[in-house]
């Protein structure tokens, strides 16, 4: 049988199996399929390895004009340039890899595998033997390309000590953190950490995310990107990072008395960096906050919510948080040490500042409860209702 006819014998193959009715078929018999159509595309793939790398030697892409291979698998077979490189990265390396060679032949290891280990022996040169080759393709065939990393680091740190140094060297030289305000007042984050920050920061917010409460809608990146803003206000509100200024930092939010008592027509708040926010959020982060009255230069009565004297002291937070232990959302087990004092009927209204006018919510639910409109109420007993909008 001509190569022509035997492609075609692939594709009449295929073709069948694209019109079988899976309807008829067990959901379970699946599984097979998938693994056995897995392995047919491994083979497919060491097939493709073994012409490319023939190709390749030999130039078999000139006749089309093309200058390279790698040229010439970008532009007829619509690779990116990166894909058409580790391609014929691949198919180079293999020649003088046999028993990676026959495990993607056999099926038995991906493409992605063939091409780690691949990468594995440039790295190593002279130092890949049949003995680490024989290591690599048996971890292969039992990890996923991820784990199959991880051994292949273990081995090139018995092997190439200083150069796995200069690898993690390189890898800590390319961090990068982008924090930028749109125009919409929105924060993007986009940036990139070197094995331990990354590390050190997924277990902090890993601390702080634990598993969801029953009731919590939030999606999984709302809990990450929450967990970052609640690492930074602890930070924040602990008073442990270095002065600014003199001052030690805070968030500053610049309010008119009539914004905070939520009188028709009143202005925006504004947060640091001029940023305008709803009155109701203004009233969330004065809730607990540091209080400053003053007269603007227009004349009218306004507040800063900041770094001075606290609304809820010392004593009584300490009292409230004795009381309360944690958030008081039914459900919610958010300790004390991540949770605002809510007052229930709120001070800029005239609500005291008394325990049993104060109660602990965590920032989810306070943001429930004021940006959210529900509604709480507090028994003589602090039993607590919350009533939604
Ligand atoms: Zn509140
Ligand atoms: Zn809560």
């Amino acid at each position: 049988m001509d190569l022509a006819g035997a492609f075609q014998e692939i594709d009449s193959i295929l073709d069948r199996l694209a019109v079988e009715d899976l309807n008829s078929l067990p959901a379970e018999s699946m599984g097979d399929d998938q693994i056995a159509l897995q392995r047919i595309g491994n083979r497919v793939q060491a097939e493709a390895v073994r012409r490319l790398r023939h190709f390749d030697r030999n130039q078999g892409y000139a006749a089309s004009g093309a200058l390279t291979a790698k040229a010439w698998l970008r532009w007829k077979c619509n690779l990116t340039g990166a894909a058409a490189s580790d391609q014929v990265e691949v198919a180079r390396q293999l020649e003088s890899l046999p028993l990676t060679s026959k495990a993607l032949a056999d099926g038995d290891i991906s493409y992605r595998h063939a091409s780690l280990i691949a990468r594995t022996a440039e790295q190593l040169g002279e130092m890949m033997e049949a003995h680490a080759e024989s290591i690599l393709v048996t971890a292969a065939k039992e990890l996923d390309p991820l784990r199959l990393r991880y051994v292949i680091l273990h081995l090139r740190h018995c092997l190439q000590p200083d150069e796995i140094l200069d690898d993690a060297n390189e890898a800590h030289e390319r961090r990068f953190l982008y924090l930028s305000q749109t125009f919409g007042g929105i924060f993007r984050i986009d940036g990139q950490l070197d094995a331990e920050g990354g590390a050190a920061l997924q277990t902090a917010l890993d601390s702080l995310m634990r598993p969801p409460a029953a009731d919590d809608e939030r999606t999984a990146t709302q809990r990450r990107a929450d967990a970052m803003v609640e690492l930074a206000r602890s930070q924040l509100d602990g008073g442990r990072l270095p002065e600014v200024g003199g001052q030690k930092p805070h968030l500053t939010v610049t309010v008119d008395i009539d914004t905070l008592t939520k009188q028709p027509g009143s202005r925006a708040a504004e947060l640091e960096w001029a940023q305008p926010i709803p009155a109701e959020t203004a009233r969330r982060l004065a809730c607990d906050a540091a209080v400053t009255p003053f007269f603007s230069e227009a004349g009218s009565e306004s507040a800063q919510i900041g770094p001075t004297s606290r609304v809820v002291s010392g004593p009584m937070q300490r009292t409230l948080k004795l009381l309360d232990k944690g958030c008081r959302f039914a459900g919610c087990d958010c300790p004390a040490a991540w949770t605002d004092a809510h007052h229930i009927k709120n001070w800029a209204d005239g609500g005291p500042t008394t325990l049993d006018n104060l109660v602990l919510l965590c920032r989810r639910h306070h943001r429930f409860v004021h940006e959210g409109g529900w509604t709480l109420e507090l028994g003589p007993n602090r039993e607590l209702v919350a009533i939604p909008p």
